[in-house]
């Protein structure tokens, strides 16, 4: 089986070196040269076109929006052959992946929105959850690509219904971070360390990935290593927003975390990591989580 693999990022790079440990795969990036490096450390072939990824059975995608995976299907899809199957591991948007779908099902390429959840950590050990919308029978070909990649796959729906629940699945860590920074920040205040506030927390109803995982690693070391942009945090819940306002959900606790986050990824830039937004909260208050 040949892939093709488009967007070596944070994600797509770990994810492309899995997949090429065990089929052949030809990865293409829009800056050429990251995908040369990717050829020379993980033995993929890179290509400097985006057309001679054609003949692949499997095309794989991590790119920023859907915006950008619609860009380059149009540029790739004429020259897929028929019967091929597209696997886009972008956190997207669910009305534009149906268009997508049903304009790739029109070239004869099947397309499956497939978001991922896991993080660098899990993209890197091959463990990620993949949640899939579209048709059953396209995902029963591509389950050699998917075990190189992930440890659950989970089938959530019709074409669309994969990016709904990365949407909904992101607006909740934020929604986590946003509640659990305020909390600490009160508890500061009132002479409680943040480290000692987690371990209490830590074992009892509150706890989140949030505070398991990030508030320890990221948050009280100061570190805040960058492995998820900000910028797309804010995107995805921009997405649980509108996919709630589609839906007549009313919504007012998710709207407000829309809110915070943009204004957050607007005040701190895009770029910093996600985590970074508690320091909205610290500015606010005037302490710092430790
Ligand atoms: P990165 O910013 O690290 O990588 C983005 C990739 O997209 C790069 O390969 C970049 O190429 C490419 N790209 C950007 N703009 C364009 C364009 N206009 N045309 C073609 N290629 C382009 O992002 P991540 O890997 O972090 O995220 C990718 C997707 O995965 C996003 O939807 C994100 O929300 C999602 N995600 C991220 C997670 C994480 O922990 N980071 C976890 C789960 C999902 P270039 O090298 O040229 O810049």
């Amino acid at each position: 089986m040949q892939v093709g693999f488009i967007g070596l990022g944070a994600m797509g790079a770990p994810m492309a070196a899995n997949l090429a440990a065990r089929l052949d795969t030809r990865v293409w990036n829009r800056t050429a040269t990251v995908a040369q490096a990717h050829a020379d450390a993980h033995g993929s072939q890179a290509v400097e076109e985006l057309t001679d990824l054609a003949g692949v059975d499997v095309v794989c995608s991590c790119l920023p929006t859907t915006v950008e995976v619609e860009a380059v299907a149009r540029v790739l899809a004429p020259a897929l052959e028929e019967g091929t199957v597209w696997l886009d591991h972008t956190s997207g948007d669910p009305q534009q992946a149906r268009d997508l779908a049903a304009w790739l099902g029109g070239q004869g390429v099947d397309y499956l929105d497939a978001p991922v959840s896991g993080g660098t950590d899990g993209a890197r050990a091959g463990t990620l959850t993949v949640m899939v919308g579209g048709d059953r029978d396209a995902l029963a070909e591509v389950g050699d690509v998917l075990d190189a990649v992930a440890g659950r796959v989970v089938h959530v729906g019709p074409s669309g219904a994969g990016m709904a629940v990365k949407a909904v699945n992101n607006a909740l860590l934020a929604a986590a971070l946003w509640a659990a920074a305020e909390g600490f920040a009160a508890l500061e205040k009132a002479g409680v360390p943040t480290s000692v506030a987690l371990e209490v927390v830590n074992a009892s109803s509150g706890r989140s990935n949030g505070t398991e995982n990030l508030f320890p690693q990221r948050v009280v070391t100061r570190a805040f290593p960058n492995t998820f942009a900000l910028g797309l945090l804010a995107k995805d819940v921009g997405l649980a927003r509108a996919t709630l306002d589609a839906a007549e959900v009313e919504g007012p606790v998710l709207h407000l975390v829309d809110r915070l986050t943009a204004a957050a990824a607007s005040a701190l830039g895009p770029d910093v990591d996600h985590t970074e937004l508690v320091r909205m909260v610290e500015r606010a208050t005037g302490v710092e989580l430790h």
